[in-house]
Parts: structure tokens; C-alpha cells; sequence
């Protein structure tokens, strides 16, 4: 196995490790391990840098092989590497639908419709190449993932996916058009693991509704009450969360609303940021809320 791998294989495993203990935006941690999975198949000497791509893909094969069993994961962090077209739309879709998606149902739960719905689309993608010498890479089976989870869960949410505030599109709506999307990817011949995408898309769906009502951060107490929160919400942003927390029937979701409310709002008595106790919320400096 090339150093470049091991090295990759690595970063994969302290970002989710991190953002798993810390709670700290895992689409972030993800987008950052792709560039420097990028990095590590350019650097080191950029003539090698398709040998260390198909080390890092997956080929179907590679189910059975012990020794190439790791591009199972590693296919997921790994892009094109003739150029940067693979790499940054997947990074902007993971921008414009992974964040707000990860802010709402926490960051745990990403990571599990994350990897689970990349994992699903592989295997579907193997199932239907079996007997073809193809390999699969890129992010876009877990993002499909994403996807598939945020439309089953909030199918009327608004996405702005152009970059002009006001022009949005209903969730479901840019379902439909990422499933025409694929229909044309199938018909044509443009080396594009659409069976990746739409395994990734219905693990999604499938996962989210039971990974909503399983908790796995702990809750803020609901001592809380939302009159003291509105007193705090001085920020756009903090009237944006807000409006999250009282429109949320969630209980697990409104909470991690509430806890990256508290982590954004600052204390009213003298200014310091908040932090979250077994048994309270207070400032640095031990103003009870
Ligand atoms: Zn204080």
C-alpha cells in the first residue's frame, strides 16, 4: 500500500474521530479531507498521481480482495484528479445542502447518513458493475445520501441553490430534478456511477426517520424556556435559530437547535459566551441564565 494511502486513510479516520467527540461540523471536517486526499495524490510526485487514484477508488472486485477492501471508505473522500470540476461541485452541493442539514439534525446523525448512505451506493454501484473492470470515486453517493434524508424529513424546506437569496426551491423539488438528472446520466455513456447516486439517495430516505428518534446527543434540560431565549436572540442569526427552535416538533432536533443556539448567543449580563452544564446554562464567569 503506498504511503499516500495510508496517509488518507488516516486523515479519514481523525476527522470523523474528531467531529464524532467534539461535535464540530462534520461536512466541514469531510470537505477539508477531501482537498487534502486531493493533496496527497498530487504532492508527492505528481506523475504517480493516477496510480495513487486507483489505489484510492473502488472497483467492484475489491469486495473480495482483503488487500483493497479500504477503497470501500476511501473511494468516498477521493476525486477526479485531471481537474477540479469533480471535486468543487461536490464540495459546493455539500456547502449548500450538507451544513444546513447537519445544523438541524445534529452532528452525529450527519455522520451516520453520511458514510451509511456512501457505503449504500457503493455496494449498489458493485452489484450492478460486477462483472464490468469500472472503478467508482467521489463523494457524490454520500451526498446523494444527504440529500435523500434532508427530502424525506423537511420535503417543503426552501433551498436557495443559485446563490440569489430569493430565488429558492422546495426540497422535493430539486429531488425530482436530481432524479432526472441521473435518468440522463444513465441513458448516456458519461462514466458516471448514477447507480452510486441513487443507492446513496434511498439509504438516505430510509435512514432518516429512524436516525431522528434515536438520540445521540445529550439534551439540553428544558429548563430553558423560550421567553428567556428570545430575550437573548439579538442577532439576525440568533432570530434565525429562533424560529427553528419554536417551529421544531422534534424534540431531539429542537435541542440540538437550542444547544447551537446557546453556543452562538452571549450572556446578556456581561457579554461572555455561554456554555451548557448538566444541570444549567451559564457564562464563563458563572452568570446562571
Ligand atoms: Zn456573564
Amino acid at each position: 500500500m503506498d504511503a499516500a494511502v495510508v496517509a488518507v486513510i488516516a486523515v479519514i479516520i481523525g476527522t470523523t474521530a474528531f467531529s464524532w467527540w467534539k461535535q464540530s461540523m462534520f461536512s466541514v471536517l469531510v470537505s477539508i479531507a477531501c482537498v487534502v486526499t486531493m493533496l496527497l495524490m498530487y504532492l508527492p510526485d505528481p506523475d504517480n498521481r493516477f496510480a495513487i487514484q486507483f489505489q484510492l477508488a473502488f472497483a467492484p472486485r475489491d469486495l473480495i480482495d482483503p488487500s483493497h477492501m479500504t477503497s470501500v471508505i476511501t473511494s468516498m473522500y477521493t476525486h477526479d484528479v485531471r481537474g477540479f470540476t469533480h471535486i468543487f461541485f461536490n464540495l459546493l452541493v455539500l456547502f449548500l445542502i450538507g451544513m444546513p442539514f447537519e445544523e438541524r439534525i445534529g452532528t452525529r446523525r450527519f455522520i451516520v447518513v453520511y458514510l451509511l448512505s456512501g457505503l449504500v451506493g457503493t455496494l449498489v454501484f458493485a452489484l450492478f458493475r460486477w462483472n464490468d473492470l469500472v472503478i467508482a470515486f467521489g463523494a457524490s453517493g454520500s451526498i446523494s445520501g444527504v440529500l435523500g434524508a434532508f427530502i424525506r424529513l423537511y420535503p417543503h424546506e426552501k433551498m436557495s441553490l443559485l446563490f440569489i437569496p430569493s430565488l429558492t426551491f422546495p426540497l422535493w423539488l430539486v429531488g425530482l430534478g436530481f432524479l432526472a438528472l441521473q435518468v440522463v446520466y444513465a441513458m448516456g455513456s458519461y462514466g458516471i456511477a448514477y447507480e452510486a447516486h441513487l443507492g446513496g439517495m434511498l439509504a438516505g430516505m430510509a435512514i432518516a426517520p429512524i436516525l431522528v428518534k434515536t438520540p445521540m446527543h445529550k439534551r439540553v434540560k428544558r429548563m430553558i424556556s423560550l421567553s428567556s431565549l428570545r430575550k437573548l436572540a439579538k442577532t439576525p442569526e440568533l432570530k434565525a435559530i429562533l424560529r427553528r427552535i419554536e417551529d421544531e416538533d422534534l424534540p431531539d432536533v429542537r435541542s440540538a437547535w437550542v444547544e447551537q443556539f446557546i453556543s452562538k448567543a452571549k450572556c446578556p449580563h456581561c457579554g461572555s459566551p455561554l456554555k451548557v452544564t448538566k444541570e444549567s446554562v451559564m457564562c464563563e464567569k458563572g452568570h446562571l441564565l
